[in-house]
């Protein structure tokens, strides 16, 4: 067999597709409902997987994982979203199985022997600090700084919507070491920290938000928090592209948490569509329901194809900054769209909460978002693709 692209999964893969998604029916809806409103961290779920030694998929060997690759971790993404946790069990893990990148090639022996076994036995909680409230997307323009005082940095800034700031023990922090105007281009001199969030000089606070409530988001105050020089990640002044380097993976798990809520939501469409009965017949023999669905399941599954081959080039070592790009685009939108159509296939049922099609809904609209947005795709695809004059 030629070394090609196929589109078939191995038998492993479709193992792990399969165990995965029978960890995760374990949780039901009623439990996702009750976790998301009551803003409550879904410990046993997090357990459960970490239980399975799947937090450490993509962990090398070496540290206890199974170093496997992105396209095992997005199979895992979308079958945790598509049990029906969606991204309140898609978030509680996500950092886990891809976010410690960084640290698995820039980071010290020291480090990665501290870290990565606890990782993958899911004893170590670790959240991602790179937002800012007045630098946005524009991550060059963060300001939050760590000075170098002997053998440590002092750190003291803001950083904004911190996922899970508040249960974890670490966080990897993106900082200035050099001011953006001294530095000879604006993504040089941010420096990448793994450090313990020592809670006498860091303040979080939740923010209140639309949806996938039960994994915090939060703003987080940092005064005068000492880092030793070992919890530097790499060299001083290169954190940006220890951060881009993770880019494309993290928008594959991103597409496959989005393609796996919009497969929920689109089974429970189906399902109500053949059930529910107005004016003398199932409400899905209307074409006004059934194409929408029908148009749905044509584009979740040409997302798929898309992000198959995204995880398929990283995974062989081939650039993927276009396909990956794209997927995290059109599984996003497939995604939403699925929900919003599941939402009017159930009519007034589905905005209340019993069927969970608002949560999806309120679920999938993030990943429009976050991590980055829609608008930044489509940036990164007219100027680096196209060719078109970069407008950013
Ligand atoms: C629930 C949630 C969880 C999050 N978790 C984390 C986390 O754990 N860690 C973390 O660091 N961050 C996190 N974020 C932050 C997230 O990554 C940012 O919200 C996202 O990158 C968008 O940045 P912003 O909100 O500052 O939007 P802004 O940069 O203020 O942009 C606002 C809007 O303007 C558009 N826009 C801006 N500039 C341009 C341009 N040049 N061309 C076209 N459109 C443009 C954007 O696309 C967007 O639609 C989270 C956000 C949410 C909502």
């Amino acid at each position: 067999m030629s070394g090609g692209m196929s589109f078939e999964l191995t038998e492993d893969q479709q193992l792990i597709r399969q165990s995965v998604a029978e960890l995760a029916a374990k949780f039901d809806d009623h439990y996702w409902m009750t976790k998301d409103l009551a803003h409550e961290f879904p410990q046993e779920f997090y357990d459960a997987i970490a239980g399975g030694g799947w937090l450490g998929m993509t962990i090398p060997e070496e540290y206890g994982g199974h170093g496997l690759g992105i396209t095992e971790a997005t199979l895992l993404a979308e079958e945790v979203a598509r049990s029906g946790g969606g991204m309140n069990a898609a978030s509680a893990i996500h950092l886990s199985i891809f976010g410690m990148q960084p640290v698995v090639v820039f980071g010290s022996d020291e480090m990665k022997a501290e870290t990565l076994p606890r990782i993958v036995s899911g004893d170590l909680h670790v959240c991602f600090g790179v937002t800012e409230p007045t630098a946005g997307l524009d991550t060059s323009r963060i300001t939050t700084f760590a000075k170098r005082d002997g053998s440590d940095y002092v750190v003291n800034g803001r950083k904004v919507w911190i996922s899970k700031a508040l249960e974890s023990e670490k966080i990897l922090l993106l900082t200035r070491t050099t001011p953006r105007e001294e530095s000879a281009k604006p993504t040089d001199g941010l420096t990448l920290f793994l450090t313990d969030i020592d809670r006498d000089h860091v303040d979080i606070r939740p923010i209140t938000k639309m949806g996938r409530n039960a994994v915090s988001s939060n703003e987080v105050f940092i005064d005068d928090l000492r880092i030793p020089a070992e919890h530097r990640i790499g060299e001083e002044g290169k954190g940006f592209s220890y951060i881009l380097h993770g880019l494309n993976p993290e928008r594959m798990l991103i597409a496959a948490e989005a393609l796996g809520i919009g497969r929920v939501a689109l089974d429970r469409a189906v399902k109500y569509a053949n059930e529910r009965v107005v004016f003398d017949r199932p409400i899905g023999m209307n074409q006004g329901i059934q194409f929408p669905l029908a148009d749905s399941l044509a584009r979740l599954d040409a997302a798929e194809l898309i992000l198959r081959k995204a995880t398929w080039l990283y995974d062989n070592g081939k650039s993927c900054g276009r396909e990956a790009n794209m997927a995290k685009y059109l599984c996003a939108d497939a995604g939403f769209e699925a929900a919003d159509r599941a939402l009017q296939t159930h009519g007034g049922m589905g905005y209340s909460e019993e069927y969970n099609i608002s949560r999806f809904f309120r679920e999938s609209r993030l990943m429009k978002i976050a991590p980055v947005s829609q608008e930044m795709i489509l940036n990164f695809l007219g100027s680096h693709v196209l060719g078109l004059p970069r407008s950013y």
